[in-house]
């Protein structure tokens, strides 16, 4: 760190108060440098690689209750027998269950893509809504997953609030809540719409390397002159 982004970090940072923006802002740059060698979430590489928002939506649904390490293989198998929803619909539930196993839950998944497949073709054009309101009357899909195909599928802006993005953004101390959909809520008011993109992405690949639920490696984070530690316990 050079020795002007120490002295914001220092001077401006108290247990009492909640990180800044200038702060949040320096917390993203140091990140994103520290990050440049590890791997993006499994759903950012699906939309990098498909470029494609129907196939970040599957990817998300197969992502929910899932580690990346599964989620990724099981959507790479998925698509590459088909790639659009008139394909997805012909594939038998039973086979796309094969597919996409072990993904957690995945005898409900296939038949939740099929159910998606088709009330995208009847109801939305065979088309993927780009409005969050819209994406949430598809059936399980949540604020979640709606957020996540708005940034990775579309590159528009988006708060997906998953575990990591709620645990980190508050051990911070950049904002206070208790559950998943107040942080949403209370990031959408607070954090630049120019970081709503990426933030996801950032604080997963932090949250699955350093920033971990147990024990994190606070020792090695390049943000702990900044970071408040918020009922963080035990660290490495
Ligand atoms: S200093 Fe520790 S608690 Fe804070 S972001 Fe880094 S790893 Fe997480």
């Amino acid at each position: 760190m050079n020795s002007f982004i120490s002295v914001i970090a220092r001077s401006e940072t108290t247990k009492q108060s909640l990180l800044n923006n200038d702060q949040i802002a320096l917390v993203i740059k140091l990140l994103k440098i520290a990050m440049r060698d590890l791997p993006d979430p499994s759903v950012t590489l699906v939309g990098k690689k498909y470029k494609s928002p129907f196939l970040v939506l599957i990817s998300c649904l197969l992502s929910l209750r899932t580690r990346d390490e599964t989620t990724l293989p099981a959507s790479e198998r998925l698509f590459a027998r088909a790639d659009s929803m008139q394909a997805m619909l012909k594939i038998p539930i039973s086979e796309i269950q094969k597919l996409i196993y072990p993904v957690g839950f995945y005898k409900t998944k296939a038949l939740r893509i099929h159910e998606i497949c088709d009330d995208l073709i009847h109801r939305f054009n065979s088309k993927v809504p780009e409005d969050l309101d819209q994406l949430l009357t598809l059936k399980g899909v949540g604020r979640k997953t709606a957020n996540l195909v708005l940034t990775e599928g579309f590159g528009k802006p988006g708060i997906c609030v998953d575990t990591h993005v709620h645990r980190i953004s508050n051990r911070l101390g950049y904002i206070k809540t208790k559950t998943p959909e107040e942080t949403e809520f209370s990031l959408r008011k607070k954090l630049p719409k120019e970081y709503w993109i990426e933030y996801n992405a950032l604080l997963v690949t932090w949250g699955q390397n350093v920033c971990k639920p147990i024990s994190p490696i606070c020792s090695k984070c390049p943000v702990n002159n900044i970071c408040q530690r918020v009922k963080v316990g035990i660290s490495r």
